[in-house]
């Protein structure tokens, strides 16, 4: 109600941050660094950016505001920008890995944490920004912690650069000790009353479980809009279906009539007017359910959520340092995730945050080091980290870049690491490109890489599974699910990269298009680094390129579709979605993209190799030890 008949700047004075501002910029104008905590939905996200505009700060350089997530950073600058009355990419913009909405008028630039990371390559002193706002820092996730090392030390060089933190949860005392002590400045909380309902145990099939009781809900609770928490796309997607089946049920099977029920999903890869929609208001009478993933926890906030349905679960990737790989595995949620998940329905508990396990203590470091190696710091287990990662991670991490080729025998960048970090990739895929390129056949991976860095391009409607399927395997290159992705790409293109084409061949054209963008900016950091396009008709080189790069996620075959990974014995499996069971038998060696762990460990995106590939390309691998670490002992 009050989003429809108040004005947008009626709205932001009743912000609780807004009875506090003129304090709050004086805190700011006296400290270079400054705490800020406040309750989700006080206004930290939308209105600090403007007060620093409105203050002064963007007349010689601009305001930056980091967001742990794209979603975050895409909706808030859309928001900003009709709060500030401009257009989205004018004064208020956003940046997020391939994606930049900003323009020479841009003065406040909402990013992801990773895309300011990026720019310190660049710019180490963040010249251009005046005033960094790290969004959302209790979240803890890996490229904000590395930026919270940076940052100290670009606060320490330049006197005109401010810093403001924020924080949700109590880890505020920390935040500042890290900074020499800095103010915490607490914005006024304000309570809403509020009925919270949500299951803490979790339960055996949750996705059923939250249907049942969303619909009870609905059906016996007081109007007030519903909010579900699910793990990822899949499971908000299969929860949204039978959402609409039990109305439809609901409404056939009573005389009475039924309250509506708008059934909104939100995920990161859903398109933006889609994710717009959870904000808008339901018509009277009717209902929001709104169903997604952890993004709602904090960095979203939807007024009028009444109800709160916790599955208890959540998906994270995580990095196994014994076993040395990434994982995406489910989890029970943290006991500090499931406290802002009750406190969405508009009121925090009191002082009972923990903090969850920062990122960086859990996930593969490759990335980061590569990236601090480039910055030049050359001992990474001196860097100012908040929490340091445990070392046995920084030397796996190190020894899978030195198997790559981009360290070496001394932990130095070589030749093909400082063009790896040119690519905003990970450093498997960057270094399957510059393989590529080697090998000439560059031209085709390209495109492997770029649609491995999109969401999957295969459309499977509920209801009309067998034609999706039957409309997949017409692409199958049988040896090869990325060879799969190759064929795809390239008759996408042969038909004019056509949308009703994707819809007539059960694609997804969104995800194509996105993949096609991506290329286009990968094609200029190669033209940058004046490597040429190289294409090739023997698939085989593509096969080697992909295989030189996933040979730490090489796999020996055990039984039909069984497969154990040649490093650690993990075992893993052939998923029946595959092309590889398109060959009629399994072949003795693949390489995957990555391990997902449901009911069992598939491997996802395979592509059969040749046993005398892998052997060429890693004698040392098979060789040396993981737990041989002398290779980084030069380095002390
Ligand atoms: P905080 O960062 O403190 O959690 P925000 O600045 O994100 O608070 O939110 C303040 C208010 O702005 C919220 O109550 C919400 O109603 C509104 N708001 C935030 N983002 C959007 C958006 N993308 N669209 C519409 N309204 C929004
Ligand atoms: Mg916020």
């Amino acid at each position: 109600e009050f989003a429809k008949t108040k004005t947008l700047s009626q709205q932001r004075q009743y912000l609780p941050i807004y009875s506090v501002r003129d304090d709050l910029l004086q805190v700011i104008r006296e400290n270079q660094v400054v705490i800020v905590v406040g309750e989700t939905g006080s206004g930290k996200t939308t209105q600090l950016t403007q007060y620093l505009h409105e203050d002064g700060y963007t007349s010689n350089g601009i305001v930056g505001c980091t967001q742990p997530r794209r979603v975050a950073a895409m909706s808030v600058a859309k928001r900003v920008s009709e709060e500030m009355e401009t257009d989205l990419g004018d004064k208020v913009g956003y940046a997020i890995r391939f994606e930049d909405v900003t323009g020479p008028n841009t003065v406040i630039k909402y990013m992801t944490d990773g895309v300011l990371l990026r720019e310190t390559l660049k710019d180490a002193e963040l010249e251009k920004y005046r005033v960094v706002v790290m969004d959302e820092a209790h979240e803890r996730s890996l490229n904000t912690d590395v930026l919270f090392g940076i940052l100290r030390k670009v606060v320490a060089q330049r006197r005109d650069f401010k810093l403001i933190v924020t924080s949700a949860t109590l880890n505020a005392e920390k935040f500042s000790q890290f900074f020499g002590s800095v103010p915490i400045f607490h914005i006024p909380g304000r309570t809403f009353p509020v009925n919270t309902l949500y299951s803490k145990t979790p339960c055996e099939d949750y996705v059923e479980g939250a249907v049942k009781q969303a619909m009870t809900i609905h059906i016996t609770s007081p109007l007030g809009d519903i909010l579900i928490f699910m793990t990822g796309q899949d499971e908000i997607e299969a929860a949204c279906y039978a959402l609409a089946e039990r109305m439809e049920q609901l409404i056939s099977s009573t005389q009475k009539a039924v309250a509506k029920l708008l059934i909104l999903p939100i995920y990161s890869q859903l398109p933006a007017d889609l994710q717009a929609k959870i904000f808008e208001k339901a018509e009277d009478g009717a209902r929001k359910c709104i169903v997604a993933t952890n993004i709602a926890e904090t960095s979203l906030t939807v007024d009028g959520i009444f109800y709160v349905i916790d599955t208890g679960y959540s998906k994270m990737k995580v990095y196994n340092p014994r076993m040395g790989m990434d994982a995406l595995q489910v989890f029970p949620v943290s006991r500090a995730a499931a406290d802002q998940r009750a406190g969405r329905a508009g009121r925090t508990g009191p002082g009972t945050c923990h903090s969850p396990v920062p990122e960086i203590q859990r996930t593969n470091l490759g990335n980061v080091v590569l990236l601090l190696k480039s910055l030049k710091i050359e001992n990474l287990l001196d860097f100012d980290f908040m929490d340091p990662p445990p070392q046995e991670n920084i030397l796996n991490s190190m020894y899978q870049l030195w198997v790559l080729g981009a360290l070496n025998n001394v932990g130095g960048l070589t030749d093909l690491g400082w063009k790896m970090v040119e690519f905003p990739l990970d450093p498997p895929l960057a270094k399957m490109l510059l393989m590529g390129a080697k090998l000439h056949c560059l031209d085709e991976v390209l495109t492997i890489v770029s649609m491995l860095s999109v969401p999957t391009v295969f459309f499977r409607p509920k209801d009309r599974e067998e034609e999706s399927d039957s409309a997949r395997e017409k692409f199958f290159v049988p040896e090869s699910d990325h060879l799969t992705l190759l064929n795809i790409y390239q008759q996408w293109k042969s038909n004019d990269y056509r949308g009703d084409w994707c819809n007539d061949h059960f694609l997804q054209v969104k995800a194509l298009r996105k993949a096609r963008e991506v290329r286009s900016q990968l094609m200029d950091i190669l033209k940058q680094l004046k490597i040429t396009l190289t294409s090739s008709a023997d698939w085989d080189m593509v096969r080697q390129a992909i295989c030189s790069a996933y040979f730490h996620n090489s796999a020996k075959q055990k039984g039909i579709g069984e497969y154990v990974n040649t490093r650690n014995g993990i075992p893993c499996h052939l998923h029946p979605s595959s092309a590889l069971y398109g060959l009629g038998y399994t072949p003795e060696y693949v390489v995957y993209h990555e391990l997902l762990l449901t009911t069992k460990e598939y491997m996802q995106c395979v592509t059969a190799v040749e046993p005398h590939w892998l052997a060429e390309l890693g004698p040392m691998f098979f060789s040396v030890k993981e737990s041989d670490t002398s290779l980084l002992e030069h380095k002390k």
